[in-house]
């Protein structure tokens, strides 16, 4: 692991009805990562299979690998090297029950609560604050312009509905959040 400097996000989803930072560094672990290979969890109120829904973690952000550490999330584009991955819990069509839906314009299918949506878009505008990021402009990055805010599925063919999200609405709100 060698440092870095990251010029914008990949978004993912656990493909999970549950999960945290810890069960997560343990999924990462046994396919041989180096510990979580995300920068941000964004937690859904689930963190075992059978537990119920807990709106006090609803939303609630975990830091996972640090942003100066090139981390585990999207090999392909080299966007490891490039980019912090940030993976919101939670899986296409599945939303706790409990949970209050985050707006349906955000995503392909319902997933997201609105506590995550809500924890999300306030995540996004700290880093752009943080780092100078336009949310809604792009990097130069291997001879392309890569948007700042993008999810898996933009880099990697295989793996489509990672994290189904409907990108536009999500930018003008981090947009809208900075002004
Ligand atoms: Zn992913």
């Amino acid at each position: 692991m060698s440092a870095f400097r990251p010029y914008g996000v990949v978004l993912h989803c656990t493909a999970s009805r549950f999960g945290d930072a810890r069960e997560i560094a343990a999924w990462h672990r046994a396919r041989g990562f180096d510990g979580i290979g995300y920068g941000r969890v964004v937690r859904n109120g689930v963190r075992r299979a059978r537990d119920p829904y807990d709106v006090a973690t609803d939303g609630l952000v975990e830091r996972g690998r640090a942003d100066t550490v090139v981390g585990a999330h999207c090999a392909a584009g080299g966007m490891n090297r490039a980019t912090i991955g940030i993976c919101c819990v939670g899986t296409p069509g599945f939303v706790p029950d409990g949970a209050t839906r985050a707006p349906a314009s955000y995503t392909v299918q319902p997933y997201l609560t609105a506590k995550q949506a809500y924890s999300l878009v306030a995540e996004l505008a700290s880093l752009c604050r943080a780092h100078g990021w336009d949310p809604q402009g792009t990097f130069r990055w291997q001879r392309r312009d890569v948007p700042v805010i993008t999810q898996h599925s933009d880099h990697d063919r295989g793996k489509p509905l990672c994290a189904s999200l409907h990108l536009d609405p999500i930018r003008r709100a981090v947009a809208a959040a900075l002004r």
